[in-house]
C-alpha cells in the first residue's frame, strides 16, 4: 500500500511503484552532509532508500 501524500520519483528504489508512488512503510528524510539544517529541497534526500 502506498504512502499517501508521498510523490517519488527514484524509480531505481526497491519501494518505488509506478505513478511515482511509495510502498515503504514509513520514510525517513535527511539533510544532506548531515545536521538538522537544510535550506533548499536539492539539500534534502530520503535515507529508506534501498537499491533494487
Ligand atoms: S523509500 Fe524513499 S526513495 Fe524509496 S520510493 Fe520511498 S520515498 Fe522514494
Amino acid at each position: 500500500m502506498a504512502l499517501p501524500g508521498v510523490k517519488c520519483t527514484v524509480s531505481s528504489c526497491r519501494y518505488w511503484k509506478s505513478g511515482e508512488r511509495c510502498e515503504a512503510s514509513a520514510i525517513e528524510v535527511n539533510v544532506d552532509g548531515g545536521g538538522t539544517s537544510a535550506r533548499a529541497s536539492e539539500q534534502t534526500n530520503c535515507h529508506t532508500f534501498q537499491s533494487k
